[in-house]
């Protein structure tokens, strides 16, 4: 029986050599666009006080997961899913190839979202969802400080990503405007009091934060760039970096007919409405309506599934209790996370 795993994130990867670990002669091929190797997304916000963290991002290389006895296809964005001849079309250097499977696990995890208003900017913004992101901010830093300037960054989303990326650009040394629409920090997660001690921290780091700044667009000046309010304009940034949320990825599920909501829709098993089709991390909707997009649920996740195909339990996966934490420099909440 042939496992094909979509992903090669914390879901995909994690699936991969546990399904190994319980079954060494599966045959398990991992598909995945990503070229430098499995990475840590977490480490992504603290990306920028570290000067090592493109080397100590990788958790595995893609060659050290291959000697595990795992196939691993990467550089191979997958394009579509045939579900009657069971294969996946893929382009791999502008070439397209197909691989097929007896069972497909989607772990295509979620691209940043950036809010309707917003969308005509895209092409200004940056966001911190990749590697690649990570790189092209990394570089537009560099560029900056090769000038002698001290960066001036916008960001625009005072959440868990946004508030944990501005402490570390100014735990750098840039300058940081944080924007948040709302009156307080990261208020899905933290009660007021911790938003309060949020914001005081920030603060604390030389961070200006604007609350209760609805954002509604973005303008080019010169080299640097403008954010617009309802009735100020906010100028001099050297980048934008969008802190809006996360939207799972569905659109190759949808296309090959699989139901599909917010997330793609599994069962209590992870699975689809496709017997042989399952979905797990950032782009699954769970049986009780969640999207479980942090890691701890995730990697609970694989280990079950990867228990399950190998028919080692048939009892459903149940959420684990876990609690969030923001990697705020200088922050630690006095009060549980909500999820
Ligand atoms: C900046 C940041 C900080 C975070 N910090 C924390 C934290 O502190 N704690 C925490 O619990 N969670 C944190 N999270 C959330 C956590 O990282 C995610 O929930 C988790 O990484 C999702 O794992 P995943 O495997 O589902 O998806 P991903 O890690 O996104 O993996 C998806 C994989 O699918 C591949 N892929 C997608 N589409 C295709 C295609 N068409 N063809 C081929 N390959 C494809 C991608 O290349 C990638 O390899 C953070 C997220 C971000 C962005």
């Amino acid at each position: 029986m042939s496992l094909l795993i979509l992903g090669s994130g914390m879901a995909g990867v994690t699936l991969a050599e546990e399904a190994l670990k319980g079954n060494p002669s599966a045959l398990v091929t991992l598909i995945t666009e990503d070229t430098d190797g499995y990475y840590s997304r977490p480490m992504l916000s603290h990306g920028f006080s570290r000067d090592d963290i493109e080397s100590k991002i990788i958790l595995k290389s893609f060659d050290a997961l291959h000697h595990g006895g795992l196939k691993v296809m990467a550089g191979c964005k997958v394009k579509g899913i045939d579900r009657s001849k069971k294969t996946v079309r893929y382009v791999e250097n502008g070439l397209e190839g197909a691989v097929g499977f007896d069972r497909l696990v989607l772990a295509p995890g979620s691209d940043a979202s950036i809010p309707p208003p917003l969308k005509p900017f895209e092409d200004l913004l940056y966001v911190i969802n990749s590697l690649q992101d990570l790189k092209a901010l990394r570089r537009r830093r560099t560029e900056i400080q090769g000038r002698g300037q001290q960066p001036h960054w916008a960001i625009i989303g005072g959440g868990l990503i946004g508030s944990e990326v501005a402490s570390d650009l100014a735990r750098s040394g840039d300058a940081v405007t944080l924007f948040h629409a709302l009156p307080r920090l990261m208020e899905r997660q933290l009660i007021e009091e911790d938003s309060n001690t949020l914001k005081a921290v920030l603060l604390s780091l030389g961070i200006q934060v604007q609350l209760e700044a609805q954002v509604t667009g973005f303008e080019r000046q010169g080299e640097q760039f403008g954010v617009q309010m309802d009735n100020a304009l906010s100028s001099g940034f050297d980048g934008i970096i969008a802190a809006t949320g996360f939207k799972p990825r569905t659109q190759l599920a949808e296309a090959a007919g699989l139901e599909v909501n917010r997330g793609i829709l599994v069962n209590s098993w992870l699975k689809t409405n496709d017997e042989t089709i399952y979905a797990l991390g950032d782009a699954a909707e769970c049986a009780d309506g969640q999207i479980y997009a942090y890691v701890m649920p995730i990697r609970h996740q694989a280990l079950w599934l990867a228990k399950y195909l190998n028919g080692h339990t048939d009892a459903p996966w149940e959420p684990p209790a876990f609690s969030p934490r923001a990697k705020v420099h200088g922050f630690t909440a006095a009060h549980a996370y909500r999820i």
